[in-house]
């Protein structure tokens, strides 16, 4: 069980080294377990995955990094979210480090109604470099149905389960989207395409804002 999840986790942040406390506890402030979808206009965290110096999660196809995929796509997903008059707040909109519990806490804190954390993928070490497949990650079922909504809108794309940092959270609803493998050669033209990935980033928002309408009704 724990080797798979560290090899993911290891693959996920692309490096060598399992990032510290990454199976320790969220803390933050505010313990008391909060009903969700309470905020008008609803309020979205966004989080790049990655970034800053020693940051740049996996490698691309054509050199360029995760971390820079990963804001523009995080970008897009703003853009297309407050088109839909949803608020927005990201853990990071340029290329500096932020480290990994400070992400998740800071939704917590406000409280957003959901988490969503923007990534692209790299094969686990000795797996086929052409893999290239999208995934949405939830831990519980606070996060699940919110990920079943992403995957539903970005088709083909699976609802996985993972206990990552930021999907463990028992407070609000998160979820890490997984949009393409950087290290594949298609993948990586299109995360770097202005125009397919601003369609990409519209199908990840509509599946927020489906999540959030199911949830009103
Ligand atoms: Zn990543």
């Amino acid at each position: 069980m724990f080797l798979p999840v560290l090899i993911a986790m290891m693959s996920l942040f692309g490096t060598n080294e399992v990032p510290e406390k990454v199976y320790a506890k969220l803390e933050y402030s505010g313990d008391a377990p909060h009903a969700i979808l309470k905020t008008m206009p609803p309020l979205v965290y966004l989080d790049p995955g990655h970034g800053g110096e020693k940051g740049h999660g996996c490698k691309g196809f054509d050199g360029r990094f995760e971390s820079e995929a990963n804001l523009l796509l995080a970008l897009d997903v703003k853009a297309a979210l407050e088109r839909q008059g949803v608020k927005v707040l990201m853990t990071r909109e340029s290329d500096v480090d932020v480290p990994l519990y400070e992400r998740a806490r800071h939704a917590h804190t406000l409280p957003a109604d959901c988490f969503v954390s923007i990534h692209h993928n790299a094969p686990a070490p000795g797996k086929d470099v052409m893999t290239r497949y999208r995934a949405v990650y939830s831990w519980n079922d606070l996060g699940k149905e919110l990920a079943d909504r992403i995957a539903d809108s970005l088709a083909p794309c699976q609802s996985l389960h993972a206990n990552f940092a930021v999907t463990r959270s028992n407070e609000i609803p998160s979820v890490l989207v997984e949009a393409d493998f950087l290290t594949h050669p298609e993948g990586c033209r299109d995360a770097f395409d202005p125009q397919i990935r601003a369609s990409v980033a519209e199908k990840i928002a509509s599946g927020i804002i489906a999540w959030r309408q199911a949830k009103e009704e």
